[in-house]
């Protein structure tokens, strides 16, 4: 009996990108961008929304109340920082494609594995690079 049910295709390292690999790159970040400002907006509006029904109704707020609201307002923001990163990061990531440093590691510039780019296509740093720099930031 053979055990060949989980059929692998298209394995094996490719050193440097094809035209077409570049292009789907291309089409990715792109969506993603547009995906992200799309994102970006609807937190946008709804954190205005939510700052017009804070306004309206601040007054005989408990304190219990005011301090969701607060957390609410709070987790709003984070979310409009996130996605505005991640849509900067994208843009980045389109920009050095365009330039034709995309796939190689910002901080040691060799390449970043196929793989990585594959899950995060705006990666600009190896996974060795970003821990290095989160540990420093950190
Ligand atoms: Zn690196």
């Amino acid at each position: 009996m053979l055990v060949n049910g989980a059929v692998i295709t298209g394995k094996g390292a490719s050193k440097g990108r094809t035209a077409e690999e570049i292009d789907q790159i291309r089409a990715v970040l792109r969506g993603r961008f547009d995906d992200l400002s799309a994102e970006y907006e609807e937190a946008l509006a709804e954190n205005h929304a939510l700052r017009l029904a804070e306004m309206g109704d601040s007054a005989g707020d408990d304190q219990a109340d005011s301090g969701s609201k607060t957390a609410e307002r709070d987790a709003a923001s984070s979310l409009l920082r996130t996605l505005s990163d991640r849509r900067t990061q994208a843009e980045h990531a389109m920009q050095r494609l365009e330039d034709g440093t995309y796939g190689n590691c910002e901080g040691c510039s060799n390449p970043i594995p196929w793989e990585r780019l594959e899950i995060f296509p705006s990666a600009t740093t190896c996974v060795h690079c970003k821990s290095n720099r989160e540990r420093r930031a950190g």
